[in-house]
């Protein structure tokens, strides 16, 4: 992953936000390359869900035709919304902040990153286990108190093992004494170093970043707030929205007056979202403003199974079909306990992204079956489940609803079979900057070609999908003589009509080489001195370094054709 990131920044991917500033966490730029990579993942998903999409014919794996049509809302919605659909209550994460250096940490994420957290690493080897961190770290009294008092001091400075080695020390003593068989495991000792006050606080948890102590977990609403207007009080509270989707469905029935859309059909949005994330990681993976791509699917109840199965796979073949073709990509089916509330059936698409553990994966897309949830709670106010499982208003002490929906009917009303419902909605829901990450990821390919003299030399070569690349491709003279730069610069101009090219006279043709392979350039197409006797030029494979002539009125069909046939 360091390798990928320093590429990143280096050939103008992603560069840190505020950079110059000393960045910002959780917030990130597309440079000149990435930008033109992310409006491609996202232009490819427009096309092929909802411009390209064919709605005459049943689709493979479909069971009818169906319709789809795209959207653009605003960031900032009226507030109801997310009371409506749960967001302003249930949107938290559980969250424990450090009384020492008073940094945040999401409480699922402390024992992970605990289990890297330098200090920890350091205390483990001086207590002469380092092979075996973190499960087991031996106890060694006269150790552990060397590291508070040495490295400790600089690592942990709020450890209470380090601030106050001998009260801290003492309760663990304590228990060791009264019960001897006191289970010592990793978890239990780094609790007992970071807590002070054993009779007054109980155990507490250490800080990843400076071993201070961890208060409880409490909740932490992940919404950025804002006020539309003047006046900054709670009346005109507004929120950046967490997801495009809720703009999707309170225009649900805009979309049913202005167009002829009949069920089932989709709206589709790519959009801007705000999370802010406690613990923002992972290079984009978890960023606290990011771009979702999210396809909302109307469908009549009785169908919706199979409209939810054939979204699953419809969505997870659109990566494969954009070159995520290795065993790092996969569909995993929610088992019953992990779907949310009002979930019938979820699956992620995730992929093993090189900064996770072996065997982990990380989510780049969600595909919900989402029941009526969504426009019942628009219509009649935010809902719960009873205890019968079934969705009812939350209701206040007063019998009212907790958070009135807009009363507006968005049930609907199906003309042949002469019956009216309210929608079943199976929802999939992309991260274009997750996407994009994961594309680079799988790109990334370190290889080795012969020079010039047969040597094989190392390069490094983003295999982007051609729809993906940046740069569709690279045009340059030989030689800065003899007419060829004249010649290469009309194929530039030629081809600069139709796709993202560019032009290059500058070094030797091996390096030029090597800086489109690092871009994920395709193809290059060089002039040289032939091209002044046949007028042909040659054209370079990215992926497997080929090269053949082809005559210069030529290029253009067969670029095209590649680019398509891939
Ligand atoms: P996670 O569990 O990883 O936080 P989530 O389940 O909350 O993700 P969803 O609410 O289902 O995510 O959002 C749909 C998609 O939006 C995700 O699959 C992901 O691609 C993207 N996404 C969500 N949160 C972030 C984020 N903080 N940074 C970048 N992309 C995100």
């Amino acid at each position: 992953m360091d390798k990928l990131g320093s590429l990143c920044k280096r050939r103008g991917f992603i560069f840190q936000s505020s950079e110059i500033y000393g960045g910002i966490g959780g917030f990130w730029d597309y440079g000149p390359l990435g930008v033109e990579l992310k409006r491609n993942v996202k232009e490819a998903w427009w096309r092929d869900m909802v411009t390209g999409h064919d709605d005459t014919i049943v689709q493979p794996g479909s069971p009818r035709e169906y319709e789809m049509c795209g959207l653009d809302c605003s960031i900032i919605m009226h507030p109801q919304i997310w009371k409506c659909s749960g967001h302003y209550d249930l949107f938290h994460d559980m969250m424990q902040t450090c009384r020492q250096c008073k940094k945040m940490f999401r409480a699922d994420h402390v024992w992970e990153q605990l289990k890297d957290a330098p200090w920890v690493l350091s205390f483990a080897e001086a207590s002469s286990e380092p092979a075996s961190v973190p499960e087991l770290i031996k106890f060694n009294s006269v150790a552990a108190m060397n590291w508070a008092k040495t490295k400790g001091r600089k690592l942990a400075p709020g450890l209470a093992l380090v601030r106050n080695t001998e009260v801290t020390m003492s309760w663990l003593a304590e228990d060791l004494q009264t019960n001897p068989e006191l289970q010592l495991g990793v978890t239990t000792l780094l609790k007992y170093m970071a807590t002070e006050q054993k009779a007054r606080t109980g155990l507490v948890s250490p800080c990843p970043l400076c071993g201070g102590d961890l208060t409880e977990p409490r909740e932490f609403s992940l919404m950025f707030e804002s006020h539309a207007g003047a006046v900054k009080d709670d009346e005109n509270k507004v929120f950046l929205r967490p997801e495009t989707a809720q703009g999707i469905f309170v225009n649900f029935k805009n979309v049913l007056d202005s167009t002829r859309v009949k069920i089932p059909f989709g709206i589709a949005q790519i959009g801007k979202s705000f999370r802010n994330e406690i613990t923002p990681r992972n290079f984009t993976f978890r960023s606290r403003e990011f771009e979702q791509m999210e396809i909302e699917f109307f469908c009549k109840p009785a169908e919706s199974r199979q409209w939810y199965t054939y979204w699953r796979d419809r969505r997870f073949a659109w990566y494969t079909s954009l070159g995520m073709k290795s065993e790092k990509l996969r569909l995993r089916d929610h088992a019953a306990e992990e779907l949310s509330h009002y979930s019938c059936g979820t699956a992620d698409i995730e992929y093993a992204f090189p900064f996770l553990e072996a065997g982990d994966y990380g989510e780049l897309e969600g595909v919900a079956h989402r029941g009526d949830f969504d426009l019942r709670s628009h219509m009649e106010g935010k809902l719960v489940k009873d205890a019968a499982g079934n969705l009812v208003v939350d209701r206040g002490p007063d019998g009212k609803p907790k958070y009135a929906g807009s009363g507006k009917d968005l049930s609907y009303f199906d003309d042949e079979a002469k019956e009216r419902f309210v929608p079943h909605v199976i929802e999939p829901s992309a991260g274009a900057d997750r996407a994009t990450l994961a594309f680079l990821c799988e790109a990334y390919t370190e290889d080795a070609i012969p020079d010039e003299k047969g040597v094989p030399q190392a390069r490094v070569v983003m295999k982007l999908h051609p729809r993906l690349a940046p740069v569709k491709a690279a045009i340059f003279p030989l030689v800065k003589r003899d007419g060829m730069p004249e010649i290469a610069a009309k194929i530039y101009r030629d081809l600069k009509q139709h796709w993202n090219v560019f032009y290059d006279e500058k070094g030797a043709i091996g390096r030029r080489y090597r800086r489109q392979d690092e871009a994920g350039t395709p193809f290059c197409i060089t002039v040289d001195g032939q091209t002044l006797t046949d007028q042909t030029v040659t054209i370079r494979d990215r992926d497997t370094c080929r090269q053949w002539r082809v005559k210069s009125g030529d290029i253009h069909n067969e670029i095209a054709n590649r680019l398509t046939a891939s």
